[in-house]
């Protein structure tokens, strides 16, 4: 029996990972792709807001050329320190029921094995579920909830959906790679979450109409060549190739629901003691960006690396 598994192998569940270790707790991680799945399907050239020191996870040194890394800085770095520490990790495995017994045992199912844990912690990010728009022709072969590079829409007419950062940070790149690019925004003004180090370029292109920018625009339909959109009572409707939906993302919550955790079904936040991270249910705990439910601009790397410190701590005194 394994005293502790941890489902996913993003920067919380990795830290978890290490605080365990301090107290003489070895957990296996199960993750359902590679380390850092997240970080490795960020946008190819994507730049953190965050200081490399705000990313460490236990108290191993970020060292880093330039005070903001890269994505490849800080795939090196969360891989590094996944060797160093021995972490045991199952990659490419997904967990697909979590069941607890009524011997206390909780069952982990995944779709290649079934483990039996004492304790489990949750920390399975939002990252692969992409906020829908559910509306006609979003699962089009030419709309993307994901942003890697610019260069093959280089002179495509491309709409770009949202006002916050992931937004804005591709209608950039995509204008910096010729590509004819319209931000649809359902928002009446530049939104306050876009960083404010890229808003000042952001506004500038469109000052210049090198971006056209809608506000309180709302996409009604995305056809082979076009999008329709609506402003107030104005319909319109513009040629198109190419649509990148940065409409956010959100936590999978049937995992915890199944297991008996309490969800608000109408925030996807998660019942759990905030001291302990201890959700209603006994020994199973929640870690990283799935304690925000549907907020994706709560939690981060920089405040959900503690997580596991206070799950660490909790078990190690009361189990
Ligand atoms: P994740 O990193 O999402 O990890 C969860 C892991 O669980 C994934 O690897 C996933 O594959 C795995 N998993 C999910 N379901 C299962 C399953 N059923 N079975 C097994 N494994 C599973 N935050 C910052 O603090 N600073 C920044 O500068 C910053 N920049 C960002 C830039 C972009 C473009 C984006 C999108 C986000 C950024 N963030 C930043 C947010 C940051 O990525 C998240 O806060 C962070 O990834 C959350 O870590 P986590 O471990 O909770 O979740
Ligand atoms: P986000 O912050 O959740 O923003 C989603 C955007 O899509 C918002 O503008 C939102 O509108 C809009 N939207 C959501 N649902 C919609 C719908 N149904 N119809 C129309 N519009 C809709 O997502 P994100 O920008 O991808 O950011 C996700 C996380 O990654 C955040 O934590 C962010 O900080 C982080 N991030 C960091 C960096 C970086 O470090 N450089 C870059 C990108 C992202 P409203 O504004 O009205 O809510």
């Amino acid at each position: 029996m394994e005293h502790m598994v941890i489902i996913g192998a993003g920067p919380c569940g990795l830290a978890s990972a290490l605080a365990l270790h301090q107290k003489d707790i070895d957990p296996l991680i199960i993750e359902k792709g590679n380390v850092v799945e997240a970080i490795y399907r960020y946008p190819t050239h994507q730049t953190f807001f965050s200081s490399s020191d705000k990313l460490e996870i236990g108290n191993i040194p970020f060292i880093n050329e330039k005070p903001k890394p890269v994505r490849k800085d800080a795939l090196t770095y969360y891989r590094e320190v996944a060797k160093r520490n021995n972490l045991r990790i199952n990659a490419f495995e997904k967990v697909i029921k979590i069941n607890k017994l009524a011997d206390e045992h909780i069952v982990v199912e995944t779709n290649k094995h079934s483990y039996v844990a004492k304790n489990v912690i949750i920390a399975t990010g939002y990252y692969g579920q992409p906020q829908l728009l559910n509306i006609p022709g979003e699962t089009l072969p030419k709309v993307s909830h994901y942003f890697k590079e610019a260069h093959p829409f280089y002179n495509q007419n491309v709409v770009v959906i949202g006002g916050k950062n992931s937004a804005v940070d591709a209608a950039i790149e995509l204008e910096r790679a010729g590509a004819n690019v319209t931000v649809l925004y359902r928002g009446s003004d530049y939104s306050p979450s876009v960083k404010p180090w890229i808003l000042p370029e952001f506004t500038s292109l469109v000052r210049r109409e090198a971006i056209s920018l809608q506000f309180n625009a709302h996409v009604t339909e995305i056809a082979p060549s076009t999008v329709s959109y609506k402003i107030g009572d104005e319909k319109y409707k513009i040629e198109n190739d190419f649509v990148f939906a940065m409409t956010g993302y959100m936590p999978d919550i049937t995992l915890l629901h199944e297991a008996g955790v309490k969800v608000d079904m109408k925030t996807g936040r998660p019942t759990f003691d905030e001291q302990t991270f201890e959700t209603n249910i006994e020994n199973i705990y929640v870690a990283g960006v799935v304690i925000s439910g549907f907020n994706g601009n709560e939690t981060f790397i920089e405040n959900g690396r503690y997580h596991g410190e206070h799950i660490a701590k909790h078990i190690s005194k009361h189990k």
